[in-house]
């Protein structure tokens, strides 16, 4: 299974972003509004040059209280994320997703952001692929 085949399976292809100048408190409103886990950065809408995740606040509130909310985005994010084009593999994206600990990987045509994938979005893929190829290999099987 390909990742623009995930793609296609999801219900929106849109992806959620912010701008690196905005403070990380309108990232945490936006993750809540949007009941998601992380926000694409982004000047343009289409050059990924980090990612925010809901960790990286949590861990800064953890470590120096509510006020890292006032600091700007570019200062609490993850730059140069790790990326992922449409031809990948969706083995291949766990691996990276699973070495790097992390669940969410912009898909990226070029250097334009076409999508973002979750780890969800990988696992619930390939669950429905396993499970065709059991209905197949049983169908083989009982000679249907
Ligand atoms: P996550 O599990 O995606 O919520 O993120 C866990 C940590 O990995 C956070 O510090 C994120 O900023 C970082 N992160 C998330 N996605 C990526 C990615 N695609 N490439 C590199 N780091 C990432």
């Amino acid at each position: 299974m390909r990742v623009s085949q995930i793609l296609k399976s999801k219900a929106s292809n849109g992806v959620l972003t912010i701008g690196p100048d905005l403070p990380v408190s309108e990232a945490a409103r936006l993750l809540s509004a949007k009941k998601i886990g992380s926000l694409v950065v982004t000047k343009d809408g289409t050059h990924a040059i980090g990612i925010l995740s809901e960790r990286d606040i949590v861990r800064e509130i953890g470590k120096r209280g509510p006020g890292c909310l006032e600091d700007m985005v570019s200062d609490m994010m993850t730059r140069n994320p790790v990326t992922c084009t449409n031809g990948d593999t969706a083995d291949e994206v766990l691996s990276r997703m699973t070495a790097g600990r992390f669940r969410h990987m912009p898909v990226v045509e070029g250097d334009e952001m076409v999508g973002l994938i979750t780890l969800g979005d990988v696992v619930k893929a390939r669950l429905s692929e396993l499970a065709m190829e059991k209905d197949a290999l049983e169908g083989m099987i009982m000679g249907h």
